[in-house]
């Protein structure tokens, strides 16, 4: 990183035209901002770990590609570092969110007893192995015991554990756990039908395949009839090929 504190110091002590010019570069340094020091003095750096992360990321992806052999520093690739960093904090936002504030209270005594499907949500995850895309549909559903959740809430909660490093069995579970544990239903069934990355562009190279799992829990898993009805109501061809 470019130590810019010399140029700092010079224009605190002699300011004149030359020394204006550098503050001038300083401060449009956006993307590599000097943090050791501040007018030539030294600071507490008091950044959110938030900010420390992406600084580490940036610096990981400048590594990268140095590592295959690019050049960080050509002019297609400068904002890379950055780019990738903001786009991974996206893609993993699910770890800073929880269960408790998602639902916020959405929860309603509704006296319905008969199934909620909600079906063909989109999900986009990473999977935790090669850190690369999968993405396809997830149909939630549960049997309330009086107990409803907002419909809406049902997708935030496939989205908050997609938005991690996952595989895609434990993320099945995972959201069918979380609806068990915020509404004590009947039973909850998860299947999620996706295609991974990971097997489409390296691996096997099998862009066709997708691969489906399913959570069930209660109900779901003692009573074939209500599952082979789950089943039944959300067979189809997966529409995203
Ligand atoms: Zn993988």
């Amino acid at each position: 990183m470019t130590d810019f504190s010399n140029s700092s110091n010079s224009n605190k002590t002699n300011p004149d035209i030359s020394a204006t010019v550098s503050t001038d570069v300083y401060n449009n340094i956006a993307t590599r901002p000097d943090r050791n020091t501040h007018n030539g003095q030294v600071v507490n750096i008091n950044l959110s770990p938030e900010e420390v992360n992406k600084q580490q990321m940036m610096d990981s992806v400048t590594i990268m590609l140095k590592s295959v052999g690019e050049d960080p520093e050509r002019e297609g690739l400068l904002k890379t570092p950055k780019r990738v960093a903001e786009a991974m904090q996206f893609l993993t936002q699910g770890y800073s969110q929880s269960l408790e504030k998602l639902v916020n209270g959405a929860i309603f005594d509704e006296g319905h007893n008969e199934m909620v499907l909600v079906r063909d949500i989109d999900f986009f995850s990473l999977c935790e192995h090669h850190m690369l895309p999968f993405m396809g549909r997830a149909h939630v559903a549960y049997i309330p015991n009086q107990k409803v959740v907002g419909l809406s809430k049902l997708a935030r909660i496939v989205e908050m554990y997609s938005r991690r490093l996952q595989v895609q069995e434990r993320l099945t579970r995972q959201i069918a756990e979380a609806i068990q544990t915020i509404l004590d239903p009947q039973g909850v069934a998860v299947v999620m039908e996706a295609t991974h990355m990971c097997m489409a562009m390296r691996g096997v190279q099998k862009p066709g395949s997708w691969t489906v799992t399913s959570a069930m829990i209660g109900i779901f898993q003692e009573e074939n009839k209500t599952r082979e009805e789950f089943l039944g109501l959300i067979r189809h061809k997966p529409s995203f090929f």
